[in-house]
């Protein structure tokens, strides 16, 4: 039987205006999971009203920073003793692998804690402002945002969000993805339990098209925050543009992992491997351009295709499966199309390449993990996100061939250099055109820590303290502290600027 995720606004679940629901289907089984509300524009308009009501009256933005840190640490605790079952649910949901789920989750309350402490730590200025007068700066929050997720990790991305914005003192409205609503639903509801008012936290379930775009378009915000496709990105920046409020987009990528000659190659192809395939290839870093120095490229390659092959798919529920299905028929039709495409323009698929066999495998959205040689830098595969389990693999020369190689993308989100030359991990790392850098290691993300991405991949940044200043805006109060009476039309001569 299926359950249903209702919207939830000024702390009441509801369904939507219309009473429109739309499925969410479990990708490993095919079976139907949830109903889920449709909201629609009014429910938009009733979500950033009661967003807007509970930002005006002070009932959060005006508790002191320590006690809203309170709260925030009240439901990290919740949420550490929720996350089994929260895992269980993301992965029915989205069908990536438990074990990766929990190890994802358990990571989650950091983000309420960290952020709780920046609040209680954020400090004004007090710029010189000349004799006569006093400036005291100080940061107030934005008013209503709008957070718009992604599928891919349903949880993770909401907090990066949530976390942040909630700590600065503003008010939200959350549109989750269609394919990943529960658990950012449930996380309302704990942060609620936990003690942030009602009103403060709004989600409204439904389409990009429709109540994405009305979300976007609401004359009601002062930011939106994304997380999605570099087009959507688009869409809602220009959104944001027409209203004049900023807007933190995280889109997509085609990161780089770049393997130097120096490595040890069964260590550098386990890194490789976490890279390409964690998440079923489907996270915005995943190292879908695997460039090795061309010196090993023959070992590094014929153990990496030793490996992809092993992999083990199946249940994601199961803690040995390595590899689960991909989010829906859609992102698996896109997969298969690309290395279809990728094929008839020349490479050769090396590893995988093929909706798998196994009688167990065929009701998910199955693909095995692939490797693909022979991309030529004109290809699309060279360039286009797949969002899905495909890397090519590519010889490089040099450091500068390596680099040279490394930033010929649209996208510049993160990647990975694999060395054991110090030096050249910094002269490498320094020169790529990405936002995030790891040295033999990849996907590490911590709350303190920026994340963003140059170019296609995004404007703006999570995590850490420039999140919390986006989440902000400076509020410069200029006092008067002369004691000498003051006539600007009382005289001509006496008329000063400063
Ligand atoms: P998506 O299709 O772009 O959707 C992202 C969110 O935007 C969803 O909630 C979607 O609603 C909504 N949306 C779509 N069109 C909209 C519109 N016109 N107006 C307002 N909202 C709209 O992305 P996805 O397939 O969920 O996620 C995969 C993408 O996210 C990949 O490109 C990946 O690289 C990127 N990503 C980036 C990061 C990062 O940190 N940079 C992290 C994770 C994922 P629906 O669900 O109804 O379509």
């Amino acid at each position: 039987m299926t359950e249903s995720v209702l919207l939830h606004i000024d702390g009441r679940e509801r369904p939507a205006s219309d009473g429109g629901t739309f499925t969410v289907v479990n990708p490993t089984t095919g079976e139907p999971l949830y109903d889920v509300a449709d909201g629609t524009a009014d429910d938009i308009d009733r979500a950033v009203e009661a967003a807007r009501a509970a930002f005006e009256d002070g009932r959060w933005r005006s508790m002191p920073a320590r006690e809203r840190a309170k709260v925030l640490n009240r439901a990290s605790g919740m949420l550490a003793e929720r996350i089994d079952e929260y895992a269980r649910l993301e992965t029915r949901q989205i069908g990536r692998t438990l074990r990766e789920m929990r190890a994802q989750l358990k990571r989650l309350p950091e983000w309420l804690e960290y952020f709780g402490a920046v609040a209680q730590t954020a400090q004004g200025t007090s710029p010189d402002f000349g004799a006569d007068h006093l400036n005291v700066v100080r940061r107030v929050p934005l008013g209503v945002v709008g957070l718009i997720t992604p599928w891919n990790h349903p949880l993770l991305i909401t907090m990066k969000k949530v976390g942040v914005s909630l700590a600065a003192g503003n008010s939200l409205v959350i549109k989750p993805s269609e394919l990943g609503p529960v658990v950012p639903g449930l996380l309302v509801k704990l942060l609620e339990e936990a003690g942030v008012p009602a009103g403060v936290v709004n989600f409204v379930p439904g389409l990009g098209r429709t109540t994405g775009k009305a979300l976007t378009e609401h004359p009601g915000l002062a930011k939106l925050d994304v997380t999605g496709g570099t087009e959507t990105g688009r869409v809602i920046a220009a959104s944001a543009g027409r209203s004049l409020i900023p807007v933190t987009a995280e889109l997509g990528g085609k990161a780089p992992v770049l393997v130097f000659d120096d490595v040890d190659i069964d260590q550098a192809v386990a890194g490789a491997l976490f890279a390409a395939f964690i998440a079923t290839g489907q996270t915005c870093v995943q190292g879908a351009r695997i460039l090795v120095a061309r010196q090993i490229y023959e070992p590094f390659v014929a153990r990496l295709v030793e490996r992809t092959r092993k992999l083990r798919l199946g249940d994601p529920l199961d803690l040995h499966t390595q590899v689960g299905p991909l989010v829906s028929e859609a992102q698996r039709s896109k997969t298969a199309g690309a290395v279809d495409r990728a094929r008839e323009q020349g490479a050769t698929v090396l590893a995988g390449g093929r909706i798998p066999s196994g009688a167990h495998l065929q009701k998910g959205w199955f693909y095995e993990p692939t490797i693909v040689a022979d991309v030529a830098h004109d290809h699309d595969l060279w360039h286009d996100e797949v969002f899905g389990p495909v890397s090519l693999v590519a010889p490089f020369d040099s450091e500068q061939d390596a680099i040279r190689q490394a930033n010929d993308s649209p996208f510049g989100l993160a990647g990975s250099v694999w060395t054991n030359d110090v030096g050249r991990s910094i002269r490498v790392g320094q020169s790529l055109d990405i936002g995030i850098v790891w040295v033999n290691d990849h996907h590490r993300i911590d709350p303190a820590s920026p994340w963003g991405g140059f170019k296609a991949s995004g404007i703006g940044s999570e995590n850490g303290l420039e999140a919390f200043e986006a989440y902000t805006r400076p509020q410069s109060i200029i006092i008067n502290t002369s004691e000498e009476p003051f006539d600007w039309f009382g005289s001509v001569e006496d008329v000063r600027y400063s």
